[in-house]
């Protein structure tokens, strides 16, 4: 834990963008002036810290916000922040302001690049969750995730409707490159036959004996959602079973992007605001290097480095409800 008072941070969002990371800008924004503290915001990420794209910012800055998707300071992946010149230079343009607190809004690479800054210069950072993915273990939520499962949600509901008017069997891809939570919350809540995540070994003979199986007893209805990162994926998975099951007309559809847009949900604004105003309060009473979380409804502190290593675990409850729900 640190010990230097901080009176002037930035703000980044780094990674892909998520819905709620305005509201977290805002949020870092306006509790800083409250304190006294000077807000800048870095653009493009680390990016920016590098480039030396860095804005001081005040409550009219943030002015109008909180409804928007994406991130009014940009996002973006940085090569150069890898380099140990890179973080010399993003660290000089920094002291050169006399910035000397960060907050980071973004997934646990963005908080693996914070965790060396911090570890290399004397500039304490606190992480913010912001991934629709919700893959980091410290937190029952991550902003962006709520609002991007709702999209899938709506999505979905959508797709349900033709292949129940055509007796079609539809194979849902939904993002989700290592974690499943986005295909097993969206296609519980749709009530999806089947789902298929990174997290489980996907076995396609089951799915083709419960898909036949299904189809013998004539059960019209069909929707199997995959998340982007199963084994076999969505696209191989549907020729697949074009190939073995002839008899059903199997249609693909991959949601794709929609799912990052798009205005944020109320819990994604309200976490992220929490999150925002508490990650300025962690800079000021020493509480550094951390992930600001929420578990159970209480602020949560990881330190950066447990939050990079620890993913959120697919509890054993959800499984047994997919397979029983989907019967
Ligand atoms: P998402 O979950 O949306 O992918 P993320 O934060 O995990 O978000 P990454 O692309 O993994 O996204 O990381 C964002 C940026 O963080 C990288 O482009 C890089 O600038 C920085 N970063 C990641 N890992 C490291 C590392 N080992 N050392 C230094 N910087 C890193």
């Amino acid at each position: 834990m640190g010990s230097k008072k901080v009176t002037k941070i930035g703000v980044l969002t780094s990674g892909g963008d998520a819905p709620g990371m305005n509201a977290a800008i805002r949020a870092v924004v306006r509790t800083g002036n409250y304190y006294g503290l000077e807000v800048f915001g870095i653009m493009r990420g680390y990016s920016g810290m590098i480039d030396d794209e860095i804005n001081l910012m005040n409550s009219r800055s943030v002015a109008n916000i909180i409804q928007r998707g994406g991130t009014i300071l940009k996002t973006a992946r940085s090569k150069e922040f890898f380099e140990a010149e890179g973080r010399k230079t993003a660290y000089q343009n920094l002291t050169k302001r006399g910035i000397n607190g960060l907050v980071i809004i973004g997934g646990d690479g963005s908080f693996t690049g914070a965790q060396k800054f911090s570890s290399e210069f004397d500039i304490p950072c606190i992480g913010l969750p912001g991934t629709i993915d919700k893959d980091i273990a410290g937190s029952d939520f991550t902003i962006g995730f709520d609002t991007a499962v709702n999209t899938a949600i709506d999505a979905i509901d959508k797709i349900r409707d033709t292949a129940d008017a055509h007796d079609r069997l539809f194979i849902v891809e939904v993002m989700g490159r290592d974690a499943g939570y986005i295909a097993l919350h969206s296609g519980i809540a749709t009530g999806a036959e089947n789902i298929l995540i990174p997290e489980t070994e996907t076995d396609i003979e089951a799915l083709i004996a419960s898909l036949s199986e299904q189809e013998k007893r004539r059960k019209l209805v069909n929707l199997v959602v995959v998340a982007e990162g199963d084994k076999f994926g969505a696209t191989e998975i549907t020729s697949i079973i074009k190939k073995r099951l002839p008899n059903i007309d199997t249609r693909l559809c991959i949601l794709g992007h929609i799912q990052r847009g798009g205005s944020p949900s109320c819990l994604d604004r309200l976490i992220a605001s929490r999150m925002g105003f508490h990650a300025v309060e962690c800079l000021m009473n020493g509480t550094h290097n951390v992930m600001v979380g929420i578990l159970n409804n209480q602020l949560h502190y990881t330190p950066l480095d447990l939050a990079i290593k620890a993913k959120q675990k697919i509890s054993e409850d959800w499984l047994r409800i997919v397979k029983i729900l989907a019967s």
